[in-house]
């Protein structure tokens, strides 16, 4: 019996890993022009963490967290999201007194959902926070370095942006209010999910898919109309900005996010093109969750960007680049007793053509299928060195790519015609 990986945790083998890496270095070149920094911190938290920010009546801590005692009966999680464990490294490090911060991270985050397309077990995600930004600059920036990301990545046409306002707790509160007394009345109409969360969490009721829910909500008081004045400017002054910077978005005032912790500007970026799992990228700003992991008040925003969907969609989009694939630029082909000389020059070749990227045939074989080996490298031509060679003090080079004589160079000479060939 072999042992498989745990279900909805997939493995990333190659030739897939290069198109990861593609993104996470396209996505940390775009972060790092705003001046945002990598943070780290661990996969496994305390439970309370979780339970604490993201809330107890929330989908994520009711159902989808892996917790478990460990040896000395302390309740921990894997990490579901990033947030929580960044917040709490923040305070805990000392990384909010009288400054700003802006940050990121990637890694692994783990949820227990039905698996299906764009929806893992383990999935992973980019996350971004900035702390110690009141004003609605931080908001904006947020936004316009996305946009900026979904260019850089070719996917801009595909994603629409969708903001709101989720104004101050209070605010909510008497929001939720409403809500439920209008809701009460429709209460054996509405779905079960529903009719459960009228109790636990009514605003996430707004978020349902359910379409004779969706028809009572039509008529039901709207958030915006409980929104405070200066979450009003806020929120006016974040638009403003965006279209002063040319960035489209469109206000959906039923956008709530699934986490307790968001307050004022929360946000989307949705395509059409992924299906049900639509939407890739999602965040807004959480200033009171800092007190709530026993930090002093302060500011803060943040986003988090799923990684399987990100690929989903450049995939589907077909704008990775060609040469994602290809690793190979330089196969050595070595037939015979001639290994000393092959490490020699394969050796010579990485140290005078930095970044050259040499596969050098190792083990026994033939010319002729070690040559197929070259072929199917990718690489751009195989440079080969057999006992005859050797002993002509040559190297044979074959182009694999164009139409060009095969020919010999002489080993001394080598390293002159190889380095035009890849600057
Ligand atoms: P959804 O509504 O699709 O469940 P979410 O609101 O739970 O998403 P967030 O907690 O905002 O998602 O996480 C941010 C991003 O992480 C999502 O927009 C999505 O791209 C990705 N993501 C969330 N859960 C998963 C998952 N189980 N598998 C793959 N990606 C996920
Ligand atoms: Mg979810």
């Amino acid at each position: 019996m072999k042992i498989k990986s745990v279900r909805g945790m997939n493995d990333i083998s190659p030739p897939e890993t290069a198109s990861w890496q593609y993104l996470e270095e396209t996505i940390v070149d775009v972060l790092s022009t705003y001046a945002f920094q990598e943070i780290r911190f661990p996969i496994l938290e305390h439970s309370e963490l979780f339970r604490r920010s993201i809330g107890n009546v929330t989908d994520i801590v009711e159902k989808e967290m892996y917790s478990f005692d460990d040896r000395n009966g302390d309740n921990l999680s894997l990490r579901p999201e990033g947030t929580a464990g960044c917040v709490r490294a923040c305070v805990q490090q000392g990384l909010l007194h009288n400054q700003t911060q802006r940050l990121w991270y990637k890694g692994p985050m783990f949820r227990h959902e039905r698996p299906q397309k764009g929806r893992q077990r383990e999935f992973h995600q980019i996350g971004v926070e900035a702390f110690g930004f009141e004003g609605p600059e931080l908001d904006a920036e947020l936004l316009i370095m996305m946009d900026r990301l979904w260019s850089r990545l070719r996917i801009d046409g595909a994603m629409t942006l969708e903001i709101n306002s989720l104004g101050q707790a209070s605010d909510r509160a008497r929001y939720r209010v409403a809500l439920v007394d209008y809701l009460e009345d429709y209460r054996e109409q509405l779905d079960d999910d529903s009719q459960r969360r009228l109790t636990t969490n009514p605003m996430r009721i707004l978020d349902s898919k359910n379409i004779d829910t969706q028809k009572i909500l039509a008529d039901a008081p709207r958030l915006a109309e409980f929104i405070d004045d200066t979450s009003r400017v806020h929120f006016d002054r974040v638009c403003g900005l965006l279209s002063a910077a040319g960035v489209e978005y469109k206000i959906n005032d039923s956008l709530v996010r699934g986490l307790d912790y968001y307050s004022k500007t929360v946000f989307e970026w949705v395509t059409n093109k992924l299906g049900a799992q639509g939407t890739v990228c999602g965040g807004g700003r959480f200033d009171d969750l800092i007190e709530q992991i026993g930090g002093k008040p302060g500011f803060a925003i943040g986003l988090a960007l799923g990684m399987e969907r990100l690929l989903l969609l450049v995939k589907a989009m077909d704008v990775l680049p060609d040469s994602l694939g290809k690793n190979v630029d330089v196969y050595l082909v070595a037939v015979g007793n001639v290994s000393e000389e092959a490490f020699l020059i394969s050796e010579q070749l990485r140290s005078e053509i930095p970044g050259l990227r040499v596969e050098q045939h190792c083990g026994s074989g033939g010319f002729r299928s070690q040559l197929k080996k070259a072929d199917r490298s990718g690489a751009r031509l195989a440079l080969i060195i057999g006992e005859d060679e050797r002993s002509k003090d040559v190297v044979g080079v074959k182009f694999l790519r164009e139409h060009r004589e095969q020919e010999q160079v002489d080993r001394k000479r080598l390293m002159d015609f190889m380095q035009p060939i890849f600057i």
